[in-house]
């Protein structure tokens, strides 16, 4: 008899798209069980009624994604997970074949801890040693300066303010802000401002020979939820109202357009289009081919 050793972890996540004459490869940096606290609007008992009719767990579960764009000869890196010694990114990176020397920019989407805090290993150093970092100036603004604080006693705003100080602080000389004329940051990444969540939170759109993709960012965080209750904010948007404009927004693009998109925490690798159906939109995932 063969002795099998049982598989405990899935293997890399790692899952490449073309988009025209650009390749992107989505890679997973896991994903996490969230508390019901964040939820400002929802009760628990609602929540998990609607999460349990979806076949899904309770509290939600979150995926993280981050999205490496092979262009024009050049890598960018747009998001970088959570950070080492919690995330996977790093992993899945190398399963792709790719050293993080190798990263000529990081673009983000905005500075919370799960989408920036990549940047830098725990002792504070940089994990992308020749990489541009790239940020709209409304939201490098807005963490860099500890005044824009709501409360500054609340020791989770202090935390973020911190972490996203701390993520940036080795890139100082290297790191580039954009602002809302500047529609494209990096060459064949256009710019989408989607403000809220945070205040300078930015959607990237990738477009190339007739194709297109939108990486929204956190226009979503648990599908299921948000997608039935558009109103649905989290604790830490920054502006909720402003939020759910942007969320109504670019889903109203996304389905009127026919895009195809993809965010940074929808479930891996959250490639998949938005339809709307009797008054709602429903996200509906591509299907997995092998090849590109
Ligand atoms: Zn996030």
């Amino acid at each position: 008899m063969t002795q099998t050793v049982l598989p405990t972890a899935q293997t890399p996540g790692v899952y490449h798209k073309r988009i025209g004459e650009v390749i992107v490869t989505v890679l997973s940096d896991g994903g996490m069980q969230f508390p019901w606290w964040p939820f400002t609007e929802l009760s628990e008992e609602d929540g998990t009624s609607l999460l349990e009719s979806h076949f899904e767990v309770s509290p939600p579960y979150f995926n993280t994604n981050c999205f490496l764009i092979h262009i024009q000869g050049r890598l960018t890196l747009i998001d970088t997970g959570i950070g080492p010694g919690i995330g996977v990114f790093l992993d899945n990176l190398k399963a792709a074949g790719i050293a993080p020397e190798q990263i000529d920019t990081v673009l983000l989407t905005h500075l919370h801890a799960d989408h920036a805090n990549g940047l830098i290993y725990p002792d504070g150093t940089k994990v992308f040693p020749n990489a541009e970092v790239v940020v709209a100036k409304a939201e490098y603004d807005y963490w860099m300066d500890n005044r824009n604080m709501k409360n500054p006693l609340d020791e989770g705003e202090q935390a973020n303010f911190q972490m996203a100080q701390a993520a940036l602080a080795p890139y100082t000389g290297s790191i580039r802000t954009f602002s809302g004329e500047e529609t494209e940051p990096v060459a064949g990444i256009k710019a989408i401002a989607a403000p809220g969540h945070t205040p300078g939170h930015t959607a990237y759109s990738i477009e190339s020979a007739e194709e297109q993709l939108l990486i929204w960012g956190d226009i979503l965080h648990n599908a299921t939820i948000q997608l039935h209750r558009l109103d649905e904010t989290l604790a830490m948007d920054v502006i909720p109202e402003q939020a759910i404009l942007s969320r109504k927004h670019l889903l109203e693009y996304a389905a009127t357009e026919r895009l195809l998109i993809t965010g940074m925490h929808l479930p891996f690798p959250g490639l998949g289009h938005i339809k709307k159906e009797a008054g709602r939109y429903v996200h509906l995932p591509e299907i997995w081919k092998p090849n590109l």
